[in-house]
């Protein structure tokens, strides 16, 4: 059996990636979704296990000890990381992996992973990233303007990624993720 494709979706927050997750997901119930480890408190709504696995920071650097992530990163004040067993399990049984991801722990993927496909989102400008991740009526403004803050650092290394879609139009954008995944990926039906 062929082994499953590695793909990384990176963007700064609130550019609306697991908006377009949650529909490419949809589409293609084939492809699989890295549940991440963090340290950062559940949203409203938010489900340990499904969104993220929820942990204290003790257990995320015994994680990092361990060797059980993949790649990880310090974000906004928390650690992130994507634990590897499952990921590597999924890879090997021929299935493709999604990771939802920021930049440096984007990089560290490059290197231990260079056949994953790499896809930065871009908003369409900076005011309208700030109008969405205050739409979203999920963060402090503390946690607002330390999003925003990173989020320029974020824009600058989108050319470091094999393909950069903007998400103006969010049915257009799909679509473009969606082709670059099943051009990707032979596995993978477009339609
Ligand atoms: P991220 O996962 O990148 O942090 P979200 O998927 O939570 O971002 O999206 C942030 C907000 O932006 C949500 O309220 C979402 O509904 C909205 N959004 C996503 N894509 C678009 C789009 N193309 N146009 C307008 N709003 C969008
Ligand atoms: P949020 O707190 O908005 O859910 O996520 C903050 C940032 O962390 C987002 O850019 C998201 O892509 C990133 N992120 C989520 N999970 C991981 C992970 O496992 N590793 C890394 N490096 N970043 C992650």
């Amino acid at each position: 059996m062929q082994a499953g494709r590695l793909i990384v979706l990176t963007g700064p927050s609130g550019v609306g990636k697991g908006t377009l997750l949650q529909l490419l997901l949809q589409r293609h119930p084939e492809l699989y979704l890295s549940i991440s480890a963090t340290t950062r408190s559940p949203r409203p709504g938010e489900v340990d296990g499904q969104h993220y696995y929820f942990v204290s920071r003790a257990r995320f650097e015994a994680m990092v000890a361990g060797g059980e992530l993949l790649e990880w990163a310090e974000y906004a004040g928390n650690y992130y990381g994507t634990p590897r067993a499952a990921v590597e399990e999924k890879i090997r049984l021929g299935q493709s992996v999604i990771l939802e991801i920021e930049v440096v722990g984007a990089r560290q993927i490059h290197q231990t992973f260079p056949s994953a496909l790499r896809i930065f989102i871009l908003p369409p400008n900076l005011a309208e990233l700030e109008q969405r991740i205050r739409d979203r009526g999920q963060d402090s403004e503390e946690a607002i303007a330390r999003r925003l803050d990173r989020a320029k650092a974020e824009i600058d290394a989108a050319d470091e990624f094999d393909l950069q879609i903007v998400n103006d139009n969010l049915k257009d954008a799909l679509k473009k993720i969606e082709v670059a995944i099943c051009a990707a990926n032979p596995n993978i039906q477009f339609g």
